[in-house]
């Protein structure tokens, strides 16, 4: 294990460290003395220290020094904005930044790719630039989905990642450790803190037998959502495990492991094999999978493990699945498909069939599709519906090109999009239908709620193998079931369409097509960053001033939240999200989704200097230009929903000390603490109810203090002022990062010691 072996071909200083993996596992081993799961050999072989560290499955939480970062260009614009404030000259860990959120479909792949370019021309700049600055490997537009990047690129048995996307799990068809994070998250690993995750629950899902036919591995996944629902794999991690997985294809693997978000799971894994190893030396990298091979021991599950929860599925028994409409979860089986949308009353008609992705776009899927719609142009045919196709790389993109299948999808009547998410995040300026139409579209993507493909709530949406996709556009029907249905040929003749087949990896390998790769130059002192001054979507952030020292007197209440008060009520998404990287801009989105206690209404609060109703973010506005800290009263699991930075990003650059809730969503509650602001709760949540939102309140700040409550002081409108008990669950490096201002304006001020 003494070996050095590089993470990946781009890289030049940056190993696989199976031996220090494999020391951590040893003194964990020897404390836990149970079989492990290979989800947990992953974890444990990466704590930051393997002997103190608590381990309870679903309890404890595990601080770990991942092998790498990777972010999207949607994400990565705060990410890295946040990580420049800490004043670092390069990141810690490695990191990649990927260009594929931003291009819309319009018309085709070039053309689109060109519109984008020049629309988003800022973000990519400062992207570029920041990422030569700070030794980060930048992915240009055009080079192809995060994820398949990745795959083809970065992944490798045993490591861990993260990545600020949410199907980031994808890597684990490399039997990786592959999980979406918020910003805020990798700008820890960039700046070389710790990152921590609640030790995950483990669920067991064996495969035996083999798929044939028309089942593909996309329908392990559809299976597997229709059983656990959207829900079901929440703080776990699947791991795949048992004969079953010998038989499916890398790329297949990580089709199953990419949709193991739809269920809620943290990620999902799949146990080192031949099938990876022939993927890796498909993608130059045959090294790696040697020396995999040497830690192959480690590189799965210990025989006797026990799984939280086990799921058995045969794949010689398993039938194609169509999942949808609006939730991913509603899996009903190809046999079943035509009565349900009888039943349901759902529109017959397909309007559109698109392919690819990040979850389903890999060479045989490619390879595949192309027989399928070869199988009906050679009985005249073409595709009846729209049909779209998104490669999820360049180099797939090329090697499609080279052998044809990308020929025989124009000649079907497809248009090849960028290879870019495009319509799968509603990046989609579709024209074949008005909005509030109700039609069908089947995708071979990942998610399908409502809206997300192209805005229109009526689209019902559902997900399938691309297989069944391209089949269903030849008939242009939802009834039609390839298995069992005839089709009519250009003469009027009846014929079935032939079971597909495909190449797992191309015979002739894989072309890499145009070079879309930017590394970070060799001398970057001189590369400055491209943020221009009077740009509405970029901001450089300044850090956040550091605590006065005192007590906070006096403070208003911006808003007491009433019910329910998610990130998304903190900091909406849709339109705003185009300010991602500003954060003056963005912030005028904080709290307008909150309802106030006062009136029952959203993003109406009074200004207690005017006694005049305003917008939330106005009023804060105003108090801080007068000098005026401020607070929030919430309630129960303030916070939760998505990791989003902004949410607690906001607050702090507006003039807020402290959130004070009956409890919070604990990654919330730690990204407030990481942006120096105080979240604290009612030590006894009854208290919620003493507070009025005209109160004023002192936050006796003074007495923080690791496991001590800290007192609130109010000050009613009428009547006497009284105490409050605060708890608080700061540790005390957390402290230095409320004194400091910020945890990276700690870790800023360590780097200059
Ligand atoms: Fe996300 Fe879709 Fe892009 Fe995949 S293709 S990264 S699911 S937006």
């Amino acid at each position: 294990l003494d070996r050095k072996v590089k993470q990946n071909i781009w890289e030049e200083n940056n190993f696989i460290n199976y031996k220090k993996m494999s020391e951590n596992l040893a003194v964990v081993r020897q404390r836990l003395n149970r079989p492990l799961a290979y989800a947990e050999k992953i974890l444990y072989s990466h704590l930051d220290d393997p002997h103190g560290q608590d381990i309870e499955r679903g309890v404890s939480y595990l601080r770990l020094r991942p092998d790498r970062v990777a972010c999207q260009d949607a994400t990565a614009q705060m990410a890295i904005l946040q990580f420049m404030s800490a004043g670092m000259p390069s990141v810690a860990n490695p990191t990649t930044v990927h260009c594929d959120h931003l291009i819309e479909a319009q018309i085709g792949g070039a053309k689109d790719l060109e519109r984008a370019i020049s629309i988003n021309k800022e973000v990519y700049d400062f992207l570029a630039s920041a990422c030569a600055k700070y030794n980060i490997g930048f992915w240009k537009p055009g080079s192809g989905i995060i994820h398949q990047i990745l795959l083809e690129n970065y992944a490798f048995p045993g490591g861990l990642l993260i990545g600020t996307d949410s199907h980031t799990p994808n890597a684990g068809g490399l039997g990786m450790c592959a999980i979406g994070v918020g910003g805020a998250d990798a700008v820890d690993v960039m700046a070389n803190l710790p990152w921590e995750l609640k030790a995950p629950k483990v669920i067991g899902v064996k495969l035996t037998g083999k798929m044939s036919g028309w089942t593909t591995p996309k329908d392990i996944i559809l299976k597997v959502a229709g059983i656990t629902t959207v829900k079901g794999g929440t703080g776990a991690i699947m791991e795949y495990h048992g004969p079953g997985t010998e038989t499916i294809s890398c790329t297949g693997m990580a089709t199953v492991a990419n949709m193991g978000a739809e269920i809620g799971a943290t990620t999902t894994v799949f146990p080192f094999n031949d099938r990876m190893y022939d993927y890796l030396a498909a993608t130059k990298r045959k090294d790696i999978g040697d020396f995999a091979r040497t830690y192959a021991k480690e590189l799965r599950e210990d025989e006797g493990v026990e799984y939280d929860q086990l799921i058995e599925i045969n794949l010689s028994e398993l039938e194609p699945h169509i999942n949808g409409p609006f939730t991913p979860d509603l899996a009903t089986p190809i046999s079943k498909f035509s009565a349900a949308v009888k039943a349901n009353n759902w529109p017959e008609e397909l309007k559109v069939g698109l392919i690819g992705s990040c979850t389903n776009s890999s060479y045989e899927d490619m390879s595949r599709a192309a027989a399928i719609a070869r199988d009906a142009l050679d009985h005249g045919l073409k595709s009846k519906a729209v049909f779209t196709v998104t490669p999820g790389s360049e180099q797939v993109r090329a090697t499609i090109e080279r052998d044809g299948q990308l020929q025989t999808f124009e000649e079907y009547g497809g248009v090849v999009l960028a290879n870019a998410c495009g319509p799968c995040i509603g990046q989609w300026d579709r024209r074949d239908v008005k909005k509030g139409e109700a039609n069908s579209i089947i995708s071979s993507y990942n998610r399908n709620f409502t809206g997300r493909n192209d805005g229109n709530p009526a689209t019902h949406s559902f997900v399938a193998s691309p297989d069944l996709v391209v089949a269903m556009t030849v008939a242009g029907s939802l009834h039609f079931n390839p298995l069992t249905d005839k089709l009519k040929d250009k003469d009027g003749n009846e014929f079935m369409l032939a079971e597909p087949t495909g190449h797992a990896l191309p015979a002739l390998g894989y072309d890499p097509g145009q070079d879309t790769y930017q590394a970070p130059p060799a001398d970057r002192t001189t590369v400055s960053v491209a943020v221009s001054p009077s740009s509405d979507r970029l901001q450089v952030l300044s850090p956040f001033a550091a605590w006065d020292g005192k007590d906070a007197i006096d403070l208003p209440i911006l808003i007491k939240c009433k019910g329910k008060t998610t990130t998304d009520h903190i900091s909406m998404a849709g339109p705003w999200l185009k300010y991602r990287g500003h954060l003056d801009n963005i912030s005028n989105n904080m709290l307008i989704g909150a309802i106030n206690e006062a009136n029952g209404e959203a993003n109406k609060v009074k200004n207690f200097t005017t006694g005049e109703f305003d917008a939330v973010p106005a009023v804060a506005r105003d108090y801080k230009k007068k000098g005026i800290q401020w607070v929030v009263i919430g309630d129960w699991n303030y916070g939760e929903g998505s990791s989003r930075e902004h949410a607690a990003l906001e607050p702090r650059h507006l003039g807020g000390l402290a959130i004070i809730t009956r409890s919070f969503a604990r990654i919330h509650e730690t990204n407030l603490k990481k942006q120096g602001m105080l979240p604290l709760t009612f030590s006894d949540p009854a208290d919620y109810d003493k507070i009025k939102p005209d109160d004023k309140v002192d936050i006796l700040c003074t007495e923080l203090e690791v496991g001590k409550p800290i007192t609130m002081v109010v000050h009613p409108k009428d009547g006497k002022p009284f105490e409050i008990k605060l708890s608080q669950t700061f540790n005390a490096s957390q402290i230095e990062w409320f004194k400091n201002g910020s945890a990276l304006n700690t870790m800023a001020k360590k780097n200059a010691a």
